[in-house]
């Protein structure tokens, strides 16, 4: 490591002995969020924004793709849609911002700014829906919303963010129960190809499940750090919201029924949780997909003639390809510029100085395994099938090591031991909400999601017969 390096490297808190420090070194270093000035709020600047940007298209064509629309609802929600669902209020309650004034007087009914958009996408669908001719009704919106929080932290918990939710009625309980699972393996495929995240997915239990819901549906990442990170929720509504919002059609035998209704969503969480899966000592190593830069091109010997002309001609061959390209044609020195594009994760650095050009090649930097390699100058193939290795590695690098980290337990001790060292723990479960809350209380770990493919013996708490495998762990 060179010395400028070292010096580098030391701003960034280390992350095995302390995480929480690196995690937030990093977040406000690389420059992709900041602290907004009321307590609890993030401001998510530029670097942050374009990754968020990337996200967003990848899963909007997705979206599209499945057939499903995108709406607006607005953001504010009149107080009394949040108590006609019981389970709904109660859970949203703590955690709701409400407006009481507005325009200089006191407002006849407080408005809730939205939490999640169920009770006003309920109310609006009512009135849309007539027969079973409307049905199925699918439509997403892509908003902010906001979730009083006590403890927060940028991307991860704060009290307002970014998400999208998406909505869909059905006639039937099977087919909103059907995109429920399917929207949970479309995010299942979106971690896997456009973050390179590995996710355990599942049902969740009653104690984890959404405000609501009859059924929640979970994808859930593993952390450097050994905790989760639940990275996005599908749900299962049955007729609970329809009901309470008249959500009812005309059906083909001439009788008036309730719908089924669904939702899911994911938010500016996974920025979070591709930082903390794929981050490292020197900073944020970023997917390829996403990365706001793909590619930084640094000139060596920069005044020496020919240099610029040639990074820029090269800068111009790769954006031509459609990879996102990124010069930096600064005064700091190349070791400056060096640090600064590993802090900030760009997937693959360019370095072309004199002896290059004349030689006709480029040299390439990994950040994913920190390894220089050569290419043709201008050789788009080889860039390209660099950044899909880079995606794949960082894709099973990551797989490998939560795999590593998921170990089984039959009793509480197991279970305290495998949290303790930072690992995912399989155990039996009789399905009683006591036992689950003993194992917060042994171990401050939590029930993330279920696992349909394996069948524990026993209850890790009481020893009665399992009726479930979880995978409990610590979680963000
Ligand atoms: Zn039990």
């Amino acid at each position: 490591m060179a010395k400028n390096d070292q010096q580098f490297v030391k701003e960034i808190a280390d992350i095995e002995s302390d995480f929480p420090q690196w995690y937030t070194d990093v977040v406000l270093k690389t420059k992709l969020v900041d602290y907004g000035p009321v307590k609890g709020t993030m401001v998510i600047r530029p670097y942050g924004y374009a990754i968020w940007e990337n996200i967003q298209r990848e899963m909007d064509a997705r979206f599209k793709a499945a057939g499903v629309e995108n709406a607006y609802f607005p953001l504010l929600i009149p107080m009394s849609f949040m108590t006609k669902e019981a389970e709904h209020v109660e859970g949203f309650a703590p955690e709701v911002a409400v407006v009481t004034h507005a325009g200089g007087e006191k407002l006849a009914e407080p408005l809730v700014v939205r939490p999640t958009s169920e009770t006003i996408i309920g109310h609006m669908f009512g009135k849309w829906i007539e027969s079973w001719r409307d049905l199925p009704l699918r439509q997403n919106q892509w908003c902010n919303v906001m979730r009083w929080e006590k403890t927060t932290r940028p991307f991860l918990r704060t009290s307002e963010f970014l998400w999208q939710e998406g909505h869909s009625v059905y006639a039937s309980g099977e087919e909103a129960e059907k995109e429920t699972l399917a929207m949970l393996r479309l995010y299942e495929e979106f971690a896997k190809n456009v973050l390179c995240m590995p996710v355990l997915t599942g049902r969740k239990t009653e104690k984890e499940k959404f405000a609501g819901a009859v059924a929640t549906y979970g994808m859930e990442a593993m952390m450097h750090d050994g905790k989760s990170l639940q990275s996005g929720t599908t749900h299962y509504m049955g007729q609970n919201f329809a009901q309470a919002f008249g959500v009812q059609f005309t059906d083909k035998d001439g009788a008036l029924k309730y719908g089924y209704t669904m939702s899911y969503g994911v938010s500016t969480r996974l920025i979070g949780a591709l930082i903390m899966t794929h981050g490292d000592q020197r900073g944020l190593v970023l997917p390829p997909p996403v990365a706001p830069v793909q590619v930084v091109i640094v000139p060596i010997a920069m005044k020496k003639p020919g240099v610029l002309e040639a990074t820029h001609a090269l800068k111009e061959t790769l954006e031509n390809a459609g990879i996102r390209v990124k010069l930096d044609d600064t005064d700091n020195s190349p070791g400056w510029k060096f640090n600064e594009w590993e802090m900030k994760g760009v997937p693959l650095r360019i370095e072309l100085g004199p002896r290059d050009i004349e030689a006709g090649k480029m040299l390439l930097f990994r950040r994913d395994i920190c390894e220089k390699q050569e290419a043709a100058l201008g050789d788009v193939k080889a860039v390209n099938e660099l950044l899909a290795e880079i995606s794949e590695k960082m894709y099973i690098k990551a797989k490998e090591r939560m795999h590593s980290r998921i170990v089984n337990a039959n009793s509480l001790e197991e279970l305290l031991a495998g949290v303790n060292g930072g690992n995912f723990v399989r155990a039996g479960w009789c399905g009683e909400r006591a036992c689950e809350d003993k194992v917060k209380e042994f171990a401050q770990a939590t029930a993330r999601v279920m696992d349909d493919h394996h069948t524990a013996e026993a209850c890790l708490c009481c020893g009665k017969k399992a009726k479930h495998t979880v995978f409990f762990a610590r979680a963000y």
